[in-house]
């Protein structure tokens, strides 16, 4: 995985700090990543697979965005959808930044 500093979800900053380990505690219970709301840093071990390690980057960015917007949703969904959109993003790489869709009306 590329190195990253931070993540940025709507107007928070979340620190990325990776941990080399394939687990790690947080409050009391063994994880693989989680997000400080209060910190403001995402944590992630780093002892894991390459596409789990994404998937568990996408599954504290779901929680980071479910925090400010309020969604409320479960657990199993934040795996999900975090799951989810790692499965577009890797099938898509044109996804992962803006289509230029402007040009594309304009020139037609
Ligand atoms: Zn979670």
């Amino acid at each position: 995985m590329e190195a990253i500093q931070s993540i940025r979800v709507g107007p928070v900053d979340y620190e990325v700090v990776l941990e080399p380990l394939s687990e790690i505690s947080h409050r009391g219970r063994s994880c693989t990543g989680y997000v400080s709301f209060d910190g403001l840093k995402i944590v992630m071990a780093t002892k894991n697979p390459p596409a789990r390690l994404f998937g568990i980057m996408w599954h504290e960015v779901v929680h980071a965005i479910d925090d400010l917007l309020h969604v409320g949703l479960e657990e199993k969904q934040v795996d999900q959808l975090g799951y989810g959109i790692m499965m577009v993003l890797r099938d898509n790489p044109a996804l992962r930044s803006m289509p230029e869709w402007e040009k594309e009306v304009s020139a037609g």
